[in-house]
């Protein structure tokens, strides 16, 4: 079930590119590009993405997208944010998310709008303070956002039902997989053997699910992502 919207999010809401018409465009753009879960529209429809970006970006954030957010980082583009969380969800209601990657705190406020609680992990420590600031004044409060290298795994024990990563990895980490309740889904770009016509590795989504006897693994949509990096900074 989708958060019930406070409509204190209107006072985000600016004019022309930064308002909410302008979100109901990218909406239908999503629907456009494939899109299906009205859940995870719902949701993209109520986050006002324009905060998630400097000032000075402000009136490119509902374009289909990735665009800077310091330290060489970017916010994912909307399809992507869109792909994942449906690909998460998969038709039905989450309850504990695990994300790595927070950098703006976009998709962790996606995700926060449809499922229980949300742990995020951003190694950038002022990432992790943007973040913060971003996704406190939206007021969420299903939100736990820590400073450390998420792919290195938890010293806390933690169980999810849906595992984001959003920063490209080379190799499965196969640590996460750890963390997946039974049913539960690790969604994540990973690089395959083939490289582009720019020389880089291709990216796929995929999807890992634990089943009652293994993994299962699908495959999903060629996808650019900033590589997932060891350690913090
Ligand atoms: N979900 C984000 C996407 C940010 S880009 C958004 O919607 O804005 C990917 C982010 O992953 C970057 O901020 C990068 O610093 C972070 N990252 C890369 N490797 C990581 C790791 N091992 N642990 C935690 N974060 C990592």
């Amino acid at each position: 079930m989708v958060y019930e919207m406070n409509k204190d999010w209107d006072r985000f809401n600016g004019i022309g590119m930064t308002s909410a018409r302008t979100r109901a465009r990218m909406v239908a753009r999503l629907r456009e590009q494939g899109i299906k879960d009205e859940v995870v529209l719902t949701a993209m429809n109520a986050v006002p993405r324009h905060i998630f970006v400097e000032e000075s970006l402000a009136i490119r954030a509902y374009e289909d997208t990735p665009l800077p957010i310091g330290k060489g980082q970017t916010i994912s583009q909307p399809w992507v944010v869109a792909r994942m969380s449906e690909l998460a969800r998969n038709g039905k209601p989450l309850g504990e998310v695990l994300e790595i990657g927070t950098g703006s705190g976009y998709q962790t406020a996606v995700l926060a709008l449809f499922a229980e609680r949300v742990y995020t992990v951003e190694r950038v420590a002022s990432l992790v303070a943007k973040a913060r600031r971003h996704l406190r004044d939206l007021g969420l409060t299903n939100v736990a956002i820590s400073h450390g290298d998420g792919a290195a795994g938890f010293s806390e024990p933690l169980e999810v039902d849906a595992i984001l990563v959003t920063a490209g990895a080379s190799v499965l980490p196969e640590v996460l997989l750890g963390y997946l309740k039974p049913n539960g889904r690790m969604v994540l770009p990973l690089a395959d053997e083939k490289t582009g016509q720019d020389g880089e590795p291709i990216q796929r989504l995929k999807v890992i699910e634990r089943t009652s006897t293994g993994f299962r693994e699908q495959t999903f949509e060629a996808v650019r992502f900033v590589p997932l990096l060891p350690g913090v900074a």
